[in-house]
Parts: C-alpha cells; sequence; structure tokens
C-alpha cells in the first residue's frame, strides 16, 4: 500500500539496482547489489576501504564503461529506464547523473566557462543572456556566488580548494542533473570548507537525488537520511541513517561503526 501511495505521491525510487556485479578482469568486485534510491534523498555509502562502494557509485553513471577490465552485470533502472540498454546515449545519461569527484578538478578555464561548459556542449542554453543566468544561478546554488561574482573571468583554479570543490558542484549542476553522485567531495578539503559543502548537501537535496560516498561515519550521519554499508563487495544493510548507527541488524555493521572493522 505504501508503495502505491508513493507512486502516486512522485515519490517511488527513481533509481533501482538489481543484483549488480562488476567484475574487474578475473576479480569480482562487487556481489549482487540490490538497492533502490527514493528521490531527494541524500544516501550515504559507507564501508571499509576496498569494499566497492566507488565502484558501486560508478555503475549509476556508467564511469566503468571507461575502466577497460571492467564488465557490469544485473540492472539499474533510473526512471524506470534501463541505463544500460543498448540504445541507451552514454553522454546524456552522464548529464542526467551528475558526478562530484574526490579531488577538486576544475577545467583550465576560468570560473565563468567552467560552469557554462555542459550548458553550451548540452545547447541546453542558446543566448549569452540564458548562459548568464545559469551561470549565476549554479553558482548561487553551489554557494558560492558571493565570493566569485566580481572575478568570474578569472581562473577556476585560482580558487582555494574548497571553492574549486563548489565550482565543480556549480558545475555539474549547470545542467540540472536529476541525481548527483559525490565520491568523497571533501576528502581533500579542510574542516571548514567540509562543513560548508555539507551544508550545501543538504539544500541541494531539496532539488537533488544526492550519493555520496563518505569514509567519514560523522559525515554520513550529518548529512544522509539513507546509509548503505558495504563490505568486501556485498551490501551488507541499508536504511535510514539513524537505525544503521544506533541499531544495525548485521553483526558486520556493527563491528564498523564501532570501530572493530576499518
Ligand atoms: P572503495 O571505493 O570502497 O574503496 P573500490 O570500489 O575503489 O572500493 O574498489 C573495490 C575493489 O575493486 C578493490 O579491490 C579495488 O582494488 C578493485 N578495483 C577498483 N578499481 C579497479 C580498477 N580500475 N582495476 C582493477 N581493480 C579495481
Ligand atoms: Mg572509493
Amino acid at each position: 500500500m505504501a508503495e502505491v501511495e508513493n507512486a502516486l505521491m512522485g515519490n517511488g525510487p527513481i533509481i533501482k539496482a538489481k543484483d549488480v556485479r562488476v567484475f574487474y578482469g578475473e576479480k569480482q568486485a562487487l556481489q549482487d547489489v540490490s538497492i533502490d534510491f527514493a528521490k531527494n534523498q541524500v544516501t550515504s555509502l559507507i564501508g571499509p576501504s576496498g569494499c566497492g562502494k566507488s565502484t558501486f557509485l560508478r555503475c549509476i553513471n556508467r564511469m566503468n564503461d571507461l575502466v577497460d577490465i571492467a564488465r557490469v552485470e544485473g540492472e539499474i533502472l533510473i526512471e524506470n529506464h534501463d541505463i544500460y540498454a543498448k540504445d541507451v546515449d552514454v553522454v546524456a545519461l552522464r548529464a542526467h547523473v551528475g558526478m562530484v569527484f574526490q579531488k577538486p578538478n576544475p577545467f583550465p578555464k576560468s570560473i565563468y566557462d567552467n560552469v557554462a561548459y555542459g550548458p553550451r556542449i548540452h545547447g541546453t542554453s542558446q543566448s549569452k543572456d540564458e548562459l548568464d543566468h545559469i551561470v549565476e544561478t549554479s553558482l548561487k546554488r553551489a554557494g558560492l556566488w558571493n565570493e566569485v561574482s566580481d572575478r568570474l573571468d578569472q581562473p577556476g583554479n585560482g580558487l582555494s580548494g574548497g571553492q574549486q570543490q563548489r565550482l565543480c558542484i556549480a558545475r555539474t549542476i549547470a545542467i540540472e542533473p536529476k541525481v548527483l553522485l559525490m565520491d568523497e567531495p571533501c576528502s581533500a578539503l579542510d574542516p571548514i570548507a567540509t562543513a560548508i559543502v555539507e551544508e550545501l548537501i543538504d539544500e541541494l537535496s531539496e532539488r537533488f537525488t544526492i550519493i555520496i560516498v563518505t569514509h567519514s561515519m560523522q559525515q554520513a550521519a550529518r548529512v544522509s537520511q539513507k546509509t548503505a554499508f558495504f563490505h568486501l563487495g556485498n551490501l551488507v544493510e541499508h536504511g535510514d541513517t539513524d537505525q544503521i548507527f544506533t541499531n544495525p541488524k548485521d553483526e558486520r555493521t556493527e563491528n564498523y561503526i564501532t570501530g572493530r572493522i576499518g
């Protein structure tokens, strides 16, 4: 019944992953991962290093396609479309499913051109006025506008690390993705920049469905409504963040959150 209600309200899962397996050559890195993600929620993926968090994240916008030896099996539906279907345009998919990486990676271009890049190549904006508007809105949403509005023509990589990461977020959201994937987006940032980005994640979740990989359990607890715990290529358990941290069902989750494995 709840499912029917959710579907009617438009709150059904936006992403459904079913039995996702990933192999790098002979080695299997993910075992039959099945998980749904609700629209406009923040989900954290946590677990020890090497457990497959990034591998899983990269399945959701087919970044593993770029890894020669990677093979993905199973099914991922986004808004009920099979993203691994033969006729899928991967460039369009990645416009709908944006990604922010560990290390801020602005293009060697001006602040303005970093944000305008996506709308230009995807042709979502025609006129200079429209482009100006998108650049301003995206920088505002990324919480960076006030810091850079008077120097949009300066190089993006001249900004501080935290500003660069917000610029990358602005660049990603400029093309209005539905989903935002973030792979340890704060791991190269200092605590103040981290706090700013965490606050931003909360605001962005009003418009985007966010999946964030983090090695920080504190961060997961702060930013996400849902948490998924991975261990040795398995999705061990997922649920409400509160439940995962206070009342985990699986012993492996409990061992991880209490610091016995890590
Ligand atoms: P996490 O993000 O949780 O630290 P990863 O998804 O990066 O874990 O890695 C999961 C497993 O897959 C690890 O054993 C890792 O060595 C392996 N792996 C990841 N990327 C590659 C790759 N490009 N080629 C070969 N093995 C890889
Ligand atoms: Mg990783």
